[in-house]
C-alpha cells in the first residue's frame, strides 16, 4: 500500500519546512514532512553568520534602519510590504528561537550578541558562533520530534498532484514521491501542499557554496504543476569562498575587521558593502591576474576561537592554511538564489492549495540583491505563515483527490529514466554546466555569452534521453536520484537563461556587463515565467 493521506503536506525538513510544520501542527492539521535527506543535514544547517533582528544589543537600531537597509540592497525590487512585516517581526522571531533553546552566543550582560554583516548599518545578526544555522535547525527538529510531527527521509519529491475544481481552475492536492530506500513511487494526498525545497545554486556545480542537493527540484516541480517563477535570473554570489574547494568562509569574519587583499598586499574594496558590489570587486582583482585573500591575523587567536572557529577549523581542513596566522586564498563563488516560486502576500502560490516558503519562494524581500542574515529570518518569518495558512486552507477543503493517472505516470517515469542509454555521462554534463555557467551566466555576463550558454543548456535538453543512471536497481538508487535531480537542473537553467537575456540591465547580482546601469523605465519590474502546455512563456510583472 502506498498510498498516504494527510492535511498538510510539507516537502523539505529545512528551516522553512520545520517552522511551517510547527507552526500548521500548532493550527490544528494533521502535518506530514518528506525530505530526501534528513532534517539535520538540510542546507539550513550550514548557515553561519547569523539571523538579523533590530534588538539593538550590540549598538544603536532600529527596525526602521533594517528595513532602509534592506529595500536599498534590493535596488527596487522589494516589496516594501513584505520588508516592513519581515523586519518588523523579526524581534518576535529572535524571541521565538531563544524560547524555544536556541543557544545564541550572548554578551557580557546576557543578551543575544550581534555582529554586522554586509549592507547594515548597525550590528545585526544574532549569532551562535557560526555554527547559527546548524543550532536553529537542530533546534527546530528537537521540537518537531518532541511535538510528534510526521517527518519522512528519503523520500524524494517527483512531482505535484493536481486536480481541477468545478470551474476547471487547478489546485494541489499531493504528490509523488520516490522512496530512495525501496525504489517504489508513494502517493501522498493532502488538502494543503507547502513547497519549502531550498535554492537552486547547485546549478555552479563547484563553483558555489551550496549543499549537494540544492538542485531547485521543488522549483521545477511547481512550475511543471502550474506554478509562476519570478526572478529567477538574480543569482547572489559570496565574496569569500575558499579558493579551492568553493566552502564559505562568512561574511563575519569582514563584519569583525577582516581585510580582503590581493596579492600585492593591498585592500582595494570596502569589505562591508553589499555582496554584488564586493564579489564584482574580488572578480575584477581576479580577472586583472591578482590572487585575493581574506586576512583575519590582526583579529588574534582568541577572537577567532571565540567568534569564528568553524571558519578556522574549514582553512585548515580545505584550504590547508591557518587563518590565525596566515592569508585565506578566496573566491566569489554561486551562493544564494534570490529567485524562486511567486508568492502573494499569504505565501500562497498561483497554483490553489500550494503554498512556498524559504529559499525555493520569492515573497520579495531581498529583490535583486539578499542581505546576509535575512534568509534565515525569512524561514522564520514566512515559514510561520505558510504553516498557518495552509492548515487553514486544509480546512476548508472540500474538493476530491484523484490521483491515479499522475501515480501512473510517475512509475512510468521511474522506469522509463533506466532505459534511457546512459551514452552521455550526465555527472560530466552537469561538470560542464556549472563551468559554462560560472565564466558566462555567473557574476558578470553579457548577451553574447549568455546566448551562447542557452544553446548549450539546449542541446543538453535533446541529448537527456541518451544519459540516465548507469545503476538501474532500486533500492538506494542514488544514481537515479541524482539523474532526477540534473534532470531539474536543466529545467531551470532555460527558465534561468531566458530571465537573464530579457532583463537588458544591470541591477544588483544581475550584472550585464554589456548594459552596466540600472534602466528604471524599462526594468524596474520583475520576470514572471511559467509553462502553458510544457512551453515556457515570461513577461515582467511591477
Ligand atoms: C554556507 C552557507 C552559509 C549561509 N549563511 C547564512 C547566514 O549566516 N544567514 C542567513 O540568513 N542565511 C545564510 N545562508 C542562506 C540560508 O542558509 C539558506 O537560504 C536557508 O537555510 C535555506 O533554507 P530552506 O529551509 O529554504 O532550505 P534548505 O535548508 O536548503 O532545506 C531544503 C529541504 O528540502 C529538501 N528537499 C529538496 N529537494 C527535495 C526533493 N526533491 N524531495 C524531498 N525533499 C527535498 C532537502 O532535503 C531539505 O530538507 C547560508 C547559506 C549557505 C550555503
Amino acid at each position: 500500500m502506498n498510498n498516504y493521506k494527510t492535511d498538510v503536506l510539507i516537502i523539505g525538513a529545512g528551516g522553512a519546512g520545520l517552522v511551517a510544520a510547527l507552526n500548521a501542527h500548532k493550527s490544528g492539521a494533521k502535518v506530514t514532512v518528506l525530505t530526501k535527506e534528513y532534517p539535520t543535514r538540510a542546507q539550513t544547517s550550514m548557515a553561519q553568520g547569523g539571523i538579523n533582528a533590530a534588538l539593538g544589543h550590540a549598538g544603536e537600531d532600529s527596525v526602521e534602519d533594517h528595513i532602509q537597509n534592506t529595500l536599498k540592497s534590493a535596488q527596487g525590487l522589494a516589496n516594501e510590504e513584505a520588508v516592513r512585516l519581515m523586519c518588523n517581526e523579526a524581534l518576535e522571531a529572535v524571541a521565538w528561537l531563544d524560547s524555544i533553546g536556541v543557544p545564541f552566543s550572548r554578551t557580557k550582560e546576557s543578551k543575544i550578541a550581534q555582529r554586522t554583516l554586509g549592507g547594515a548599518s548597525a550590528p545585526r545578526a544574532c549569532y551562535a558562533q557560526d555554527y547559527t544555522g546548524l543550532k536553529i535547525l537542530h533546534t527546530l527538529y528537537d521540537r518537531a520530534m518532541v511535538q510528534g510531527i510526521e517527518i519522512k527521509n528519503e523520500r524524494y519529491l517527483l512531482n505535484f498532484i493536481t486536480n481541477k475544481d468545478k470551474h476547471e481552475k487547478s489546485y494541489a492536492c499531493g504528490a509523488t514521491i520516490l522512496n530512495i530506500r525501496t525504489g517504489e513511487v508513494e502517493t501522498y494526498e493532502a488538502k494543503s501542499v507547502i513547497v519549502a525545497t531550498g535554492g537552486y545554486s547547485k546549478i555552479y556545480h563547484k563553483h558555489s557554496t551550496n549543499a549537494k542537493g540544492s538542485t531547485g527540484d521543488g522549483i521545477a516541480a511547481a512550475i511543471r504543476a502550474g506554478a509562476r517563477l519570478s526572478d529567477m535570473e538574480f543569482i547572489q554570489f559570496h565574496p569569500t569562498a575558499l579558493k579551492n574547494s568553493s566552502i564559505l568562509i562568512s561574511e563575519s569574519a569582514r563584519g569583525a575587521g577582516g581585510y580582503l587583499l590581493n596579492s600585492k598586499g593591498e585592500r582595494f574594496v570596502d569589505e562591508l558593502l553589499p555582496r554584488d558590489q564586493v564579489a564584482r570587486a574580488i572578480n575584477d582583482q581576479i580577472q586583472a591576474g591578482e590572487e585575493v585573500f581574506l586576512d583575519i591575523r590582526h583579529l588574534g587567536e582568541e577572537f577567532i576561537m571565540e567568534q569564528l572557529p568553524q571558519e578556522r577549523k574549514l582553512a585548515k581542513l580545505y584550504e590547508n592554511v591557518d587563518p590565525v596566522s596566515e592569508l585565506i586564498p578566496i573566491k566569489p563563488v554561486a551562493h544564494y538564489t534570490m529567485g524562486g516560486i511567486e508568492v502573494d502576500k499569504n505565501s500562497h502560490t498561483k497554483l490553489k492549495g500550494l503554498f512556498a516558503a524559504g529559499e525555493c519562494a520569492n515573497h520579495k524581500v531581498h529583490g535583486a540583491n539578499r542581505l546576509g542574515g535575512n534568509s534565515l529570518l525569512e524561514l522564520i518569518v514566512f515559514g510561520k505563515q505558510a504553516g498557518e495558512n495552509a492548515a487553514a486552507w486544509a480546512k476548508k477543503f472540500d474538493n476530491t483527490i484523484e490521483t491515479g493517472e499522475q501515480t501512473i505516470s510517475a512509475q512510468n517515469f521511474v522506469k522509463g529514466v533506466k532505459y534511457f542509454t546512459n551514452q552521455i555521462d550526465f555527472y560530466q554534463k552537469h561538470q560542464f554546466m556549472g563551468n559554462i555557467f560560472y565564466n558566462n551566466a555567473g557574476i558578470s555576463k553579457d548577451e553574447m555569452g549568455l546566448k551562447a550558454v542557452l544553446g548549450a543548456v539546449r542541446q543538453i535538453q535533446k541529448e537527456i534521453p541518451f544519459m540516465g543512471p548507469k545503476d538501474k536497481s532500486n533500492i538506494y538508487n542514488t544514481n537515479l536520484v541524482d539523474f532526477i535531480e540534473f534532470g531539474n537542473m536543466v529545467e531551470l537553467c532555460e527558465i534561468i537563461l531566458v530571465s537573464m537575456i530579457s532583463r537588458n540591465e544591470s541591477r544588483g547580482a544581475h550584472y550585464r556587463s554589456d548594459i552596466p546601469n540600472p534602466n528604471d523605465m524599462a526594468y524596474k519590474a520583475h520576470t514572471i515565467t511559467w509553462k502553458e502546455d510544457g512551453v515556457l512563456c515570461a513577461d515582467f510583472m511591477e
